[in-house]
């Protein structure tokens, strides 16, 4: 393996040993490193490492991590010669990453074509970054052999005696010698480190705290999941049922079983907001909160989870995607609720699936795996009906709440009254909920006032500079704004391409306006709005929750953030303001994806007693998707979908690879673009689309061609990936980013 960058070179004991060190970056893989022979390293432990002129924390990495044929690939780095490496600096007195969370790591970053220390972050990056390292202490080792017994040394000793462990400060003191004897004799194996911080106490969840009584189809499905975690090993299990069915009652039934075997559960959410509401429940079942991880809790809770995973303080985690990566001692159990959520793929640095990921996880862990679901993906039912994945199903709302009554509401019989948004079908239908004391929501899954803002005198419209995307107004803060690189611009009152004075005219709502135009029509409606504009974060999304669960909001006006899983008791009425909004546009899964959020959105409405109506504003509801969501037939939706991807061998029936060259100039993006597509791979079952402009053909300023590597399901795309990517040199300027699975077609 290769040396790292140095600016030195140091002589070695010969007693030193060789150990690869991985460290959380970029590099192609670990780096080896002379293993100081007091310091007894094995794979997995946390160490600090000389880097060029600084030290960093990295991991003792398995000299040959041990991959799947698939995704194994050679590394061509001759091995540096023992007198050149330089020696590893500390052991850190922090947990060491077990052999199923390295294999993990590296399968990710096999998997995802990323460099391994990139995913290695994802593990070490987040309880490192900006926390004080713990308070450190010493304890007496045995002496070794070689030890040089100075009289500064022997004081240092014997003033610490046999304990209590005490910081190199406080010991220096106390035996009248400076620091640097401290480090002596740590360097030499004299002096053993001690964490001094105790552990932070978490609470023990209670698996008999507030059981609920099952009963038909919720008794057995959670039987079946109780007996899948009692018996170990792994398994997938799809929990499917509609919303309100009790999905979330029945895999906290399997939390408990895996609590009572002690061991540890991990819950993925797609999104933290959700996870407030998700929290009270897991505490009324189990008399106290899970851990929680996610990026905006702060640097301390996350040191500490990260530590009581790695000790078994922590029994239950319910995080994001990331907290897939927290060192676990004895995982037993895995959920993925709403595993058909987009937002699992992380779409950002290394690009991985999170459900995925976890299902690869639990394979390695050996531990069951629960994907949780009203309306599951095709690649899982794929896996369902190939007999990859078990199957249980709730077929019914709990406590016999009836699902919502769905009206397909065609705009071209029932327009909107010129310039408005809302039909006066659906204005009625508001107006009678509202009377009858209940609550309304309308749904839009678009952010702002207008998403164009054009000149009626030329023609003219408000683009972004940097990006292929339309500016979207902000009436609130008078700014017109990129969706996609943030980018704000007062808005002008003038036309920026003919001078034409207050031609510019607003196109199109966003959620913004439809408030707006609710205001006009109920002034006496408390409204609230949910929308990542007006909720700042999770507090403030979980304050707004609790708002309309107290009764304290008549009209809901939001985004998809009002979609996910929220149990609102008083909500009756769900209408949606344009249902064909995800239909356009180039995505593979775009009717998939729009009955998913569609009927998610449905959900929401009619969750208690009173039954919950849901009107669905569409220009074209003679399309499938309108009329599985009218018809509640989602089987059949999927069976058709199913079909029409089978025989392009498309996923999940195939896989692909995308592929985004992107420079700072086009022609650079169009040339590099135009080798890789001539040195695309070919074969059987093997075929490349494009390359062609991504239909973000600009972004953040950079220039974007796609190509899409499309493969039978029984050809892995990594090792042709691999060397296709090795074949062509593209140079500094152009970035390819690998996309394996992709979710976004943009
Ligand atoms: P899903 O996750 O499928 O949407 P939930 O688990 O949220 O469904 O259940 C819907 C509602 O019904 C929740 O308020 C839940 O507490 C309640 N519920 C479901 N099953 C039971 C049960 N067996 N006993 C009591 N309440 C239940
Ligand atoms: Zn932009």
């Amino acid at each position: 393996m290769a040396q790292p960058p140095s600016s030195h070179e140091t002589d070695i004991p010969a007693s030193s040993g060789r150990v690869s060190v991985l460290l959380p970056m970029p590099f192609a893989g670990a780096f080896d490193y002379a293993a100081p022979a007091h310091m007894a390293l094995q794979p997995g432990d946390i160490v600090s490492v000389p880097l060029g002129k600084r030290l960093e924390t990295g991991v003792v990495w398995d000299q040959a991590p041990d991959l799947p044929p698939d995704l194994a690939f050679a590394t061509d780095t001759k091995p540096v010669p023992a007198s050149r490496l330089r020696p590893v600096s500390a052991r850190l007195d922090l947990p060491p990453l077990n052999a199923e969370l390295r294999r993990f790591v590296s399968w990710v970053a096999a998997y995802t074509l990323s460099p391994p220390g990139m995913v290695l972050a994802m593990t070490l990056r987040q309880p490192m970054q900006g926390v004080p390292a713990p308070s450190m202490g010493w304890l007496p080792a045995p002496l070794p052999e070689t030890l040089r017994l100075t009289p500064a040394r022997q004081k240092v000793l014997s003033t610490l005696g046999e304990g209590p462990p005490r910081t190199t400060t406080d010991l220096a003191n106390a035996a009248g010698v400076g620091a640097a004897v401290i480090r002596g004799l740590a360097d030499a194996g004299a002096l053993r480190p001690v964490r001094l911080d105790p552990g932070h106490a978490f609470a023990t969840p209670d698996p008999d705290h507030c059981p609920p009584v099952l009963e038909g189809a919720q008794l057995e499905a959670a039987q079946a999941l109780r007996a899948n975690v009692r018996e170990g090993g792994f398994s997938v299990t799809l929990l499917e049922g509609v919303t309100g069915s009790g999905k979330t009652e029945i895999y906290q039934e399997a939390v408990a079983a895996c609590l009572k075997t002690g061991r540890q559960v991990l819950v993925l959410l797609p999104e933290i907001a959700l996870s407030a509401q998700w929290m009270e429940r897991f505490a009324r079942r189990f008399g106290v909160p899970p851990a929680i991880w996610h990026s905006e809790i702060g640097q301390k809770a996350r040191r500490q989870t990260w530590l009581g995973t790695a000790d078994g303080a922590v029994q239950v985690v319910v995080g994001a995607r990331s907290a897939l990566f927290l060192p676990f001692k004895a995982l037993g159990l895995i959920i993925v609720d709403e595993e058909h959520e987009p937002l699992f793929k992380q779409e950002e640095g290394v690009l991985y699936n999170a459900r995925d990921m976890a299902v690869l996880r639990g394979r390695l862990a050996g531990v069951p795996v629960i994907l949780a679901s009203a309306t599951p993906s095709l690649e899982t039912l794929a896996n369902v009906e190939a007999g990859r994945y078990r199957h249980l199903v709730l077929p019914t709302r709990h406590g016999g709440a009836a699902l919502p009554e769905t009206r397909l509401l065609d705009l071209r019989d029932h327009p909107p009254p010129r310039g408005l948004f809302l039909s006066p079908v659906l204005r009625d239908e508001i107006a009678a909920t509202l009377e009858r004391q209940e609550q309304a929501m309308l749904f839009l899954n678009r952010r702002g006032y207008a998403p164009l803002t054009l000149c009626r005198a030329c023609g003219h419209r408000m683009e972004c500079p940097h990006c292929t995307s339309w500016l979207v107004e902000h009436r609130a803060r008078q700014v017109l704004s990129c969706h996609y690189c943030d980018t704000t611009q007062p808005l002008p009152t003038s036309c920026p391409a003919c001078n034409a004075e207050n031609s510019l005219t607003a196109i199109g709502p966003g959620i913004e306006r439809i408030t707006e135009e609710a205001r006009e029509l109920f002034p006496d409606a408390r409204i609230l709005v949910m929308s990542s504009d007006t909720l700042g974060g999770p507090k403030a999304t979980a304050a707004a929750i609790e708002k309309i669960s107290r009764r304290e909001a008549d009209l809901i006006i939001g985004t998809q953030v009002v979609a996910k899983g929220w149990h609102f008791p008083y909500l009756t009425l769900v209408g949606v303001v344009d249902a064909d909004l995800g239909l356009g546009g180039a995505d593979l899964r775009a009717g998939e994806r729009t009955i998913q959020l569609l009927h998610q959105v449905a959900g929401r409405a009619g969750r208690a007693e009173a039954p919950g109506r849901v009107v669905l504003q569409s220009y074209m509801p003679e399309h499938p998707v309108m009329q599985a969501l009218l018809s509640g037939d989602f089987d059949s939706f999927m069976a058709q979908e199913a079909a029409q991807r089978k025989p392009g061998f498309w996923p999940p029936y195939g896989r692909l690879a995308a592929l985004v060259v992107s420079a700072a100039e086009a022609q650079a993006a169009d040339q590099a673009a135009a080798m890789l597509g001539r040195a695309a791979p070919y074969g059987e079952g093997i075929q490349v689309l494009g390359p062609a402009p991504a239909p973000l053909a600009l972004l953040r300023g950079r220039h974007r061609r796609r190509l899409l590597l499309r493969t039978r399901r029984s050809i892995a795309v990594q090792p042709i990936l691999r060397r296709w990517l090795a074949a062509v040199d593209l140079g500094r300027a152009v970035r390819v980013d690998v996309d394996i699975d992709p979710v976004s077609f943009l």
